[in-house]
C-alpha cells in the first residue's frame, strides 16, 4: 500500500491549489481525479467556455447596436456556431494544458492518478483498485448541476449548462429555468447567437442573493435586448410536443405554457459526495449532502478537510483555489487559517456585468439593526454620459457611525474589473473619507465608487463632475 503526505480527492481548482501547496511545503501528494478531465469544472465546463462563449457573443452583438449616431445601421457581422463551439474547445484544450497539466508536470512530489477515488477506512482511499493510505485528507470533489424533480422530468430532454456550452447546433428558441449567475450568462449568450430566450424564475426577483436594484437593473437592461424574464414562475410540469420542450408554468396567478427547442436546467448546483464512502471515513455532510466544515475547513474527522465547491460556500473558482490552498496549510503545516468571506468579491459576466462585495443592505440590517446606503445611477458618472453607456447602478452599504465601507454591489460595464476598488475597502476596513479622500483617473467609470461615496455628505446632483 502506497503512503502519501497528502491525499486530495478532486483535481479541479480546490484541488490544484491544495497540491500547489504541499509542493511549496515539499511533501509527497497525490491528487486522484475522475468523471470531469483534469482541471475539474473551471477550465472545462465553467469558467473558461462561458467566458469565451460571453466574448464571442458580445463581438458579434454590440457592432450591430451602436451607441453613437455616427455610427449608423451598425456593422453587419456573420456569425458560425459551430465555430464559436470549435474555438471555445481550443481554448479550453489550451488552458486546460498550460493552467493544469504542465503546472503538474513542474509541482515536484505530486502524483496524479485517473479514477475515481473511494474511502474505505478513515484513513485509505481506494482507487482503480489500488490502496493509498496517508494521515491527511483534502476532500475536494466538486460539484455538478442540480436537476429539480419537476412533474414530468424523466420524459422531457434538456439540458445543463455542460451541455449547453457544447451544442452542435444553434437553437432557434431556449426556456431557461433559473435565473442565477449560471441561467442568465447562458441565457445571454443565446441571446446575442440569435436564439429566442424566454427565462423562469421561481423567486420574485432574478439572482435572489444580490440587491433587489441591482437585480432590477440587470433585468431591465437584458429585457431591453429581447430576452423575456418571467419570475414568481413556478413550473408546473414538463413535457414534449413534437420537437419542442414544453413548460406549463404558473406565473403569478396565471398558468401559461412555454415551448421551446431547448430546455436549460440552471437550477443550481449539488456536491459530488456520494458513493464515495464518506460513512466509512466517518465524514459528516448536510442534509443537501455538502461536506460539513469547521472555520478551518477541517471536516468532523479531524485529519480531513474539505476544499471548493463541495463545501458549498459561494460557488466560485477563486473560493475553491483559496480554500484548497488554506486547507493545504491547514493540514501539512497545522496551521489555523480561516477564509473571510464577507471580503470576497462575486461577479455575473453579463452585459453590464453584475460584481459585489460584502454585505447587502438587507444582511447588514439583520446583523445591526441599523443600516446607511446610498445608489448612484452609472448615468450620473461623466464617463458614462461621455461615452454614451449609462446602464447600470452602485449600492454603496456602510455602517453608520464607523463611515466604515461593509458592501459594494454593482451593476454596470466591466464591474467585474470594478469592484476591486471597493473590495480593498471591505477587506481593510476604509470609509468613505478614505474614499472621497483619494484621486481618481478622469473620465472613468470608477469614478462611480468615489461618487456613491460623496453622496453620503452632500447633493452629488449638484456637483460639477471635477470637484473633490
Ligand atoms: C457554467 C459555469 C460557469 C462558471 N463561471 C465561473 C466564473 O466565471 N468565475 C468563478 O469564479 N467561478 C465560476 N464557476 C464556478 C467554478 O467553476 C467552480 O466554483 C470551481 O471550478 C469549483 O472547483 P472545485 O475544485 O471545488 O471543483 P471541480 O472543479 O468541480 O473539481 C472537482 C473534480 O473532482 C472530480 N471528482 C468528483 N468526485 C470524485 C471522486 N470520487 N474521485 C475522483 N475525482 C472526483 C470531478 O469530476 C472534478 O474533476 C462557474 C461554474 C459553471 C458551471
Amino acid at each position: 500500500m502506497e503512503r502519501f503526505d497528502l491525499i486530495i480527492v478532486g483535481g479541479g481548482a480546490g484541488g490544484f491549489a491544495a497540491a500547489t501547496k504541499a509542493s511549496e511545503l515539499g511533501a509527497k501528494a497525490v491528487i486522484i481525479n475522475s468523471g470531469l478531465p483534469i482541471g475539474g469544472t473551471c477550465v472545462n465546463v465553467g469558467c473558461v467556455p462561458s467566458k469565451v462563449l460571453l466574448e464571442i457573443g458580445n463581438e458579434y452583438y454590440l457592432p450591430q447596436h451602436p451607441r453613437f449616431e455616427a455610427v449608423r445601421n451598425g456593422h453587419s457581422a456573420t456569425f458560425d456556431f459551430e465555430a464559436a463551439i470549435r474555438e471555445k474547445n481550443g481554448m479550453v484544450d489550451f488552458l486546460r494544458e498550460s493552467n493544469y497539466i504542465k503546472v503538474a508536470e513542474g509541482l515536484a512530489g505530486l502524483t496524479i492518478i485517473e479514477g475515481r477515488g473511494k474511502f474505505i477506512s478513515p484513513k485509505q482511499v481506494e482507487v482503480n483498485g489500488q490502496m493509498l493510505a496517508t494521515d491527511k485528507f483534502i476532500i475536494a470533489t466538486g460539484s455538478r448541476p442540480r436537476i429539480l424533480p419537476f412533474k414530468g422530468i424523466d420524459d422531457v430532454h434538456y439540458i445543463t449548462s455542460r451541455e449547453a456550452l457544447s451544442l452542435s447546433r444553434l437553437p432557434k428558441s431556449m426556456i431557461v429555468i433559473g435565473a442565477g449567475p449560471l441561467g442568465l450568462e447562458l441565457a445571454q449568450i443565446y441571446a446575442r447567437f440569435g436564439t429566442r430566450i424566454t427565462v423562469l424564475q421561481r423567486g420574485n426577483q432574478i439572482l435572489t442573493w444580490s440587491e433587489p436594484e441591482v437585480a432590477e437593473e440587470l433585468q431591465r437592461c437584458l429585457e431591453a435586448e429581447g430576452i423575456l424574464i418571467n419570475t414568481q414562475a413556478h413550473v408546473e410540469m414538463l413535457r414534449e410536443e413534437g420537437n419542442m420542450r414544453v413548460v406549463d408554468a404558473k406565473v403569478g396567478s396565471n398558468l401559461q405554457t412555454f415551448k421551446a427547442e431547448e430546455l436549460l436546467m440552471a437550477t443550481g448546483v449539488v456536491p459530488n459526495t456520494e458513493d464515495m464512502g464518506l460513512e466509512l471515513a466517518g465524514v459528516e455532510v448536510t442534509r443537501d449532502g455538502f461536506v460539513q466544515v469547521n472555520g478551518e475547513l477541517q471536516t468532523s474527522v479531524p485529519h480531513i478537510w474539505a476544499a471548493g465547491d463541495v463545501v458549498g460556500k459561494p460557488f466560485l473558482e477563486t473560493i475553491a483555489a483559496k480554500e484548497g490552498y488554506t486547507a493545504a496549510s491547514n493540514a501539512l503545516e497545522g496551521t489555523n487559517k480561516a477564509i473571510d468571506y464577507d471580503s470576497v468579491p462575486k461577479a455575473v459576466f453579463t452585459d453590464p456585468q453584475v460584481a459585489s462585495v460584502g454585505l447587502t443592505e438587507e444582511e447588514f440590517m439583520k446583523r445591526y439593526n441599523f443600516c446607511s446606503c446610498r445608489t448612484l445611477e452609472i448615468a450620473q458618472v461623466p464617463k458614462a454620459q461621455a461615452i454614451k453607456e449609462t446602464r447600470g447602478l452602485v449600492k454603496m452599504t456602510i455602517h453608520p457611525e464607523t463611515q466604515v465601507i461593509v458592501g459594494v454591489h454593482m451593476v454596470a460595464p466591466m464591474a467585474a474589473d470594478l469592484i476591486h476598488e471597493a473590495t480593498l475597502a471591505v477587506k481593510f476596513k476604509l470609509t468613505i473619507d478614505n474614499i472621497i479622500d483619494t484621486v481618481h483617473v478622469f473620465p472613468t467609470i470608477s469614478e462611480a465608487f468615489k461618487r456613491v461615496a460623496q453622496s453620503f455628505t452632500r447633493d452629488i446632483s449638484k456637483m460639477s463632475c471635477c470637484v473633490e
